[in-house]
Order: C-alpha cells, then sequence, then structure tokens
C-alpha cells in the first residue's frame, strides 16, 4: 500500500475545502469536472476512501466500493451524453503512468474522436 497524503488536492475537496463542479455522488464515490480539460468533456471519478491508486484500491476497497466506482464511471459518461458515440476512461498509476494526484481518479473522456490511445514512444 502507499502511504495516503491526507493533503493531497482530492483529499481537501472531499472535505470540501476546495471547490469543486459535482456531476454525480453516491454514498462511496463522488465525480467532478476536471479543472484542465483534454477532451470536450473531462470529468474524474474518485472514491471517498483514501485510496492513493487503482493498486491500492483493488487491495483495500470492499466489493461495493469497487462496484460503486465502476459503475459512477458509466453513470457519469452517461450524463455526460457520451455513451452514444463511445468515450474513454483513464487510470494513471504511479510515477510511469504520470499520475499528478496521489488519490485514485478514473478520467472519463469524449465529446469528439479521441484519437489513437497512446502517442508512440518513437514519436
Ligand atoms: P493525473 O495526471 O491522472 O493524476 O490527473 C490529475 C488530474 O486532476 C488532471 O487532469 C488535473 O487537471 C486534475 N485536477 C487537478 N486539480 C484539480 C481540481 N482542483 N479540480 C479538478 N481537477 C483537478
Amino acid at each position: 500500500m502507499a502511504d495516503y497524503d491526507d493533503n493531497n488536492i482530492f483529499a481537501r475537496i472531499l472535505r470540501g475545502e476546495i471547490p469543486s463542479q459535482t456531476i454525480d455522488e453516491d454514498a462511496t464515490t463522488l465525480s467532478f469536472s476536471d479543472i484542465n480539460p483534454q477532451a470536450g468533456s473531462h470529468s474524474l471519478v474518485i472514491p471517498k476512501g483514501a485510496y492513493a491508486n487503482l493498486s491500492d484500491f483493488a487491495d483495500g476497497a470492499s466489493d461495493a466500493e469497487l462496484a460503486d466506482w465502476v459503475r459512477s464511471l458509466v453513470r457519469v459518461a452517461r450524463k455526460n451524453g457520451l455513451d452514444e458515440n463511445g468515450y474513454r476512461v483513464i487510470v494513471n498509476c504511479g510515477d510511469n503512468a504520470h499520475q499528478e494526484v496521489p488519490h485514485l481518479h478514473g478520467h472519463v473522456l469524449g465529446g469528439h474522436a479521441l484519437g489513437p490511445m497512446l502517442t508512440r514512444r518513437d514519436q
């Protein structure tokens, strides 16, 4: 388990110390707009529990938390009108994936054709 930083920006959003534009909330998840959107529609879905990344979540979360988070990703895509034409979910986990905020978050992206999944290593 990674050490969890209680003062990461998403922990502060969960405590109401920093504003966010809520899209969806249930017992164990909160979803809000990304402050620096990388697509026409870009939302973040986080568990309310203190999980630094996807690995910690898989290891430590209850089945209910796991199910809520997956369902929230899809619910947010639908609320944002992305279900018909498609969307992309990205989870960056750790340094090589360039995870910036150390609280698990799923990016839900869409609104137009998003292009290839990754830039090739040699480009
Ligand atoms: P990652 O690189 O996967 O850790 O992504 C972190 C994401 O958090 C980025 O897309 C940021 O734009 C987003 N972000 C950072 N601070 C905030 C904030 N206060 N409210 C909403 N999104 C944020």
